[in-house]
């Protein structure tokens, strides 16, 4: 099953290409305070285990506004350096590395994006410095379906929900990772959400990117250090996982500079196609 948001508060699901409107089967009320998790992605488990759809007539995908597919995750978790060959242009490039060499994931662990940086498909990307180098980085992006602390990595595919596209623009630099990839539209997410059950084996997607036609990044998460139930696996480690959080599985080797006018196409095999324009850099 292929979940949207669309038009800021309507939930979908994609079929072919019609959205089936399904927001009448969600509780919408705001609670406060509002409880650790997506509210909406709670629910959204207890649909695919069984609920019951909406009957509203199919709407063109072309008609509708795309948004991220999580509104509101709790957290938005980063590996920083994934794939060899990643890490290798890296450790080339002292415009990526700073003066750091980096090693392992062990080493450096995770890193947390803004919840203020993310957008989705109908929005657009805009560099915040103009004179600062601001990257690409094409991801797989894993959404929690279920509340999951300490889980091994035997258990770890029991607390997904499902998988999206995702995109960790970065400004280049020497400041925490945390901060540099925070600014505001530096975390993409979409088109739509892709339930686990679709997606039997995420350890060996194809991935790729281009930028105005030209393909950048191209790779398999089979080529991934951490594979995904390791990524779980560590992550909940530190903390608790909750419904809606999203953990940004890493980008491999090609990233490159974004600039105003650009067109980024990324794809990521049984999800689909995220097309994203960048813009101005805002004042
Ligand atoms: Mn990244």
């Amino acid at each position: 099953m292929r979940i949207c948001r669309f038009n800021s508060d309507r939930i979908g699901v994609v079929q072919g290409s019609s959205v089936v409107d399904i927001t009448d089967n969600f509780d919408l009320n705001s609670k406060w305070p509002t409880p650790p998790g997506e509210w909406v992605m709670s629910q959204l488990t207890s649909l695919k285990e069984g609920g019951q759809y909406s009957s509203r007539l199919p709407l063109s995908l072309t008609d509708v506004r795309l948004d991220s597919p999580i509104a509101n995750p709790g957290k938005i978790i980063g590996a920083p350096i994934n794939y060899k060959a990643h890490i290798d242009e890296a450790n080339a490039d002292r415009e990526i590395n700073q003066g750091k060499t980096y090693t392992s994931l062990d080493e450096y662990g995770l890193f947390l994006k803004a919840g203020s940086s993310l957008i989705g498909p109908s929005q657009t990307i805009h560099p915040r410095f103009a004179d600062r180098r601001t990257d690409h980085e094409v991801e797989l992006a894993v959404v929690i379906g279920k509340k999951a602390s300490r889980v091994s990595r035997k258990d770890a595919f029991a607390h997904v929900f499902g998988y999206t596209i995702g995109l960790d623009i970065t400004v280049r630099g020497k400041e925490f990772p945390g901060f540099r990839k925070s600014a505001d539209t530096y975390s993409v997410l979409g088109p739509w959400l892709v339930t686990a059950d679709e997606v039997p084996n995420p350890d060996a997607l194809d991935l790729s990117i281009s930028v105005n036609g030209e393909i950048k990044q191209k790779s398999n998460t089979r080529l991934m250090i951490f594979d995904v139930a390791r990524l779980i696996e560590y992550a909940s480690s530190f903390y608790t996982l909750y419904p809606g959080d999203v953990i940004m599985t890493g980008t491999p080797e090609g990233v490159g500079p974004i600039v105003p006018g650009d067109r980024l196409v990324a794809e990521v095999e049984r999800i689909g196609k995220l097309e994203m324009q960048v813009g101005q850099v805002l004042a």
